[in-house]
């Protein structure tokens, strides 16, 4: 067996990489996953070929389970599964699950993926929405607004992605809350306690494409009268421990790569006061800097994902352009709002925002 560890097999390592899902993760990460797929565990066998009904693939899953656990300081009566099918997939399997015929689900309409969650819901059941940004090109995060209280859940979505903002402070609901944290969950401490479930895609903060994070509280399962189809119901997974069937075990490796890789950098407390700092140095450049302005509500900025323009439209395929000579990647802005979006999760490092605030400086002086 070849052992890799020679980084020049790492290519990825001179781009500064602002993608906003699948994005970069940490590069011990791509090190150590590439390592296991030629041999893991020192066992003479790739992950890609071990059974997911080994004792080394339920190790996995459950170090895995364990460290969520603890990073995310969730209560004791939380299950954790990795399922796939991505948040897509939740935005029918939550109403599939909580929502009775005729019951009625309740939205706070935050942008793209927040619509879908309703567009979804729907077709389980009734929606509400107890306010919504749509109107203004959900540019801010509305807060004032009551939640229904005879519904059966209350959703938002606690980062989005598209339009560049967060809600950094979660409502108080008097009724059961559902999150979806795809983009931010990990990226600072977070109080679970209000959700009874709380679901993410892995391939923004946690992992790559393919594994599928739900937490939940299983007394809020089993109440909506249907019967569930097996690889629909929760409850399968919360049994089977996330292995009823196949699950995407690769991917769920790599998240476990990531999970240690987080807590021996200081958990979520630390990835918290990195992404400040690289949320303050991008949005001082976006301020600072003449040429560009940010379109969100200052207040309800993420600190994930900085979406911003150019005064002059005109410039943008100039600057585009520009950024690919320092190596910097993925920062086109979503084809809904436009413009560009640099995508800061916890694996990218304050010197790539520093290297794109040098080139928006750079680009300054070059007008
Ligand atoms: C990326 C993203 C999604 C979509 O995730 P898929 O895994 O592609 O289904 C949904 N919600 C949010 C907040 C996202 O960032």
């Amino acid at each position: 067996m070849v052992k890799y560890t020679s980084l020049s097999y790492f290519s990825c390592m001179n781009k500064h990489n602002f993608s906003a899902g699948p994005s970069i993760l940490p590069q011990e990460v791509f090190q150590q996953g590439a390592q296991a797929v030629l041999n893991f565990n020192d066992s003479g066998l790739s992950i890609l070929e071990i059974s997911h009904r080994s004792k080394e693939f339920y190790a996995v899953v459950d170090e895995a389970v364990e460290l969520i656990k603890e990073l995310l300081s969730l209560p004791e009566h939380y299950k954790v599964l990795f399922l796939q099918g991505g948040a897509s997939m939740q935005f029918d399997m939550v109403p599939y699950n909580l929502l009775p015929e005729g019951g009625v689900a309740s939205f706070l309409d935050t942008g793209v993926w927040s619509s879908k969650a309703i567009k979804e819901a729907n077709k389980f059941g009734q929606t509400s929405i107890v306010a919504s940004s749509k109107e203004d090109n959900y540019s801010f995060i509305p807060k004032e607004y009551t939640i229904d209280a005879s519904a059966t859940y209350f959703h938002i979505t606690t980062n989005n992605t598209i339009y560049g903002t967060e809600l950094l402070e979660f409502p108080s609901s008097l009724i059961p809350m559902v999150a979806d944290m795809s983009s931010d969950i990990f990226s600072r401490p977070m109080d679970f306690s209000p959700f009874s479930l709380v679901y993410a895609g892995a391939q923004k903060n946690l992992g790559p494409a393919g594994a599928t994070l739900v937490i939940l509280r299983e007394d809020i399962l089993g109440k909506t009268g249907r019967d569930l189809a097996a690889m629909w119901d929760y409850r399968t997974f919360i049994k089977e421990n996330s292995l009823y069937n196949t699950p995407s075990v690769y991917a769920i490796y790599i998240c476990l790569l990531t999970l240690r890789w987080l807590k021996a950098q200081g958990g979520v407390v630390e990835m918290e006061r990195r992404n400040i700092l690289k949320a303050n140095t991008m949005y001082a450049e976006i301020d600072r800097n003449p040429l560009f302005y940010g379109q969100v509500n200052t207040e309800d900025r993420s600190r994930m994902n900085a979406v911003f323009r150019l005064h002059d439209e005109t410039l943008e395929d100039k600057f585009m352009t520009h950024v690919k000579e320092y190596g910097i990647v993925g920062i086109k802005g979503h084809r809904l709002s436009g413009g560009f979006r640099a995508s800061m999760y916890n694996a990218l490092p304050l010197e790539s925002v520093e290297v794109l605030v040098g080139a928006m400086q750079e680009f300054e002086k070059m007008q």
